[in-house]
């Protein structure tokens, strides 16, 4: 399958933090521009002024980071085509709205939202769906005049062209038809002045020379409109495809409450940016493997085609079989970063290397390394109640034997072992689970021989004395 170079974006509000569902938006619109070598365009669609935080857009930045996508165009990087923040393009917006004054295509509409809203319920009511009634559509000038003399600021309403059929090739939908009559006049700009939604967004991607919009399958109904509109004012028209929600485990909207937090709730639980990455791949996208992928490879394996039509399911099953591979191939050096101060108790680098190649393999998130650290830094252990069990079951001589070996052994785990095993009379499972509950408090963990190692002699020694303390204990009760 050939990839085509496309010109994608994400257009976030930052209005709140990025969930599951827009980070997934983001990273398919990277790796459609990737597949092909095409680019992709950060634009900020921050004209709610009110509700657009600057701390939600720095967040936003930092999160989409950290995931790994990187912008081509954007707000912080800049471009051809800035601003990027919809805030500061408000003569561009102007100017489209007065190429469609002179065109007659749109018209001042006084209309209060308590009139919007009780038209809506009467059509409603009858059965019909709820479109601009036109009210203003034909107000006289004089009218018009009067009004904004005596206080009132209109919105503008785009005039849809009546009797008309259009469509469009959905690139994840298929051929998407409309009838121009199932639209009501709607607003491009609002009382006060600012553009709304339907234009700001078209001409936008228009002017940045979009070809290609990957976005969430609620605006599929605002399509039309944004076609009427690009018409209207000759722009080109970029290629659509609108991807089907993400839903909760339960299949409704993806919720908090359900374990679907958003991006940087995932970051601080600790997973890591390339687990959500091979996540997100496969989520609702055929990819064609489920094996591993590294970053610089998913942009091959991106196919919109393979793109699914259905609503896809956040599973933390699946969130978590990524981050238990991507813990296994991350470098020595991510991973001291991901566990960060957890490992300062362990002193030298040299000391950190060899814990972290250590017990990797029994890492999923970084607070998993605090007991595995606390077993070779803290003074003694506390079995628990299973390496209890085996402690006691393997007797106070046991573990007398294993220290005495222990202090010839130079030690040497192997050597140590098996002249315990030889000495004892022990080999396998009898031999070793009740050397691990002595050493670590556990029964199961990590291998043995490295966390012997970096514990050092004295810990050894004192924790197969305390072992043997605790089974003769018992054995005299
Ligand atoms: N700002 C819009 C949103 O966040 C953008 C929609 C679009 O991608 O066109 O929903």
């Amino acid at each position: 399958m050939s990839h085509e170079a496309h010109i994608t974006r994400f257009a976030p509000s930052p209005t709140g933090y990025l969930h599951l569902g827009n980070a997934r938006t983001a990273f398919f619109n990277f790796l459609a521009a990737r597949a092909g070598g095409g680019c992709l365009v950060l634009r900020i669609e921050d004209t709610d002024a009110g509700r657009s935080e600057e701390h939600l857009l720095a967040q936003l930045l930092e999160d989409l980071r950290w995931l790994g996508l990187e912008w081509d165009e954007g707000p912080d990087v800049g471009g051809p085509h800035a601003p990027y923040r919809q805030s500061e393009r408000g003569e561009q917006y102007s100017a489209a709205i007065a190429t469609l004054k002179q065109k007659g295509l749109v018209y001042p509409c006084f209309c209060t939202p308590e009139e919007l809203q009780l038209s809506r319920r009467a059509q409603l009511a009858a059965g019909r769906p709820p479109r601009y009634a036109g009210t203003c559509t034909r107000l006289p000038d004089a009218e018009v005049a009067a009004r904004v003399a005596a206080g009132q600021s209109p919105a503008m309403r785009f005039r849809v062209p009546p009797g008309r059929g259009g469509e469009f090739d959905d690139r994840i939908h298929g051929p998407q038809r409309f009838a121009t009559d199932d639209i009501g006049d709607f607003v491009v700009t609002r009382a006060d002045g600012s553009a709304a939604f339907f234009l700001s967004n078209a001409i936008d991607d228009a002017a940045m020379g979009v070809t290609l919009v990957l976005r969430g399958d609620d605006h599929l109904a605002n399509t039309p409109r944004q076609i009427l509109l690009l018409e209207a004012l000759g722009l080109p028209i970029p290629r659509y495809g609108h991807l089907p929600l993400l839903l909760g485990p339960s299949g409704s909207p993806l919720s908090k409450r359900e374990g679907a937090a958003g991006l940087h709730e995932l970051r601080e639980q600790g997973y890591l940016p390339s687990a959500l990455c091979n996540y997100l791949v496969r989520l609702g996208h055929a990819c064609g493997t489920d094996d591993w992928l590294e970053a610089a490879d998913m942009p091959a394996h991106f196919h919109l085609e393979r793109t699914s039509r259905s609503a896809a399911r956040f599973d933390e099953a699946q969130l978590r079989h990524w981050q238990r591979e991507a813990v296994g191939h991350a470098s020595a050096g991510e991973l001291v970063a991901w566990l960060g101060s957890r490992l300062e108790r362990l002193g030298s680098a040299a000391r950190i290397d060899a814990f972290v190649a250590a017990v990797r393999g029994n890492l999923l998130f970084p607070d998993d390394a605090v007991p595995l650290v606390a077993i070779v830094c803290d003074d003694g252990v506390r079995p628990d109640a299973e390496a209890a069990a085996a402690i006691e079951n393997a007797g106070a001589e046991f573990f007398r034997t294993a220290a005495r070996e222990w202090s010839s052994s130079a030690g040497d785990f192997k050597a140590w072992t098996r002249s315990v095993g030889t000495a004892t009379g022990q080999k396998g499972a009898a031999l070793f689970r009740p050397l691990r509950a002595a050493l670590t408090g556990l029964t199961h963990g990590p291998e043995l021989a490295p966390l012997v190692a970096l514990m050092g002699a004295a810990r050894v020694e004192s924790r197969l004395a305390a072992a043997a303390e605790r089974a003769g204990g018992k054995s005299r009760e």
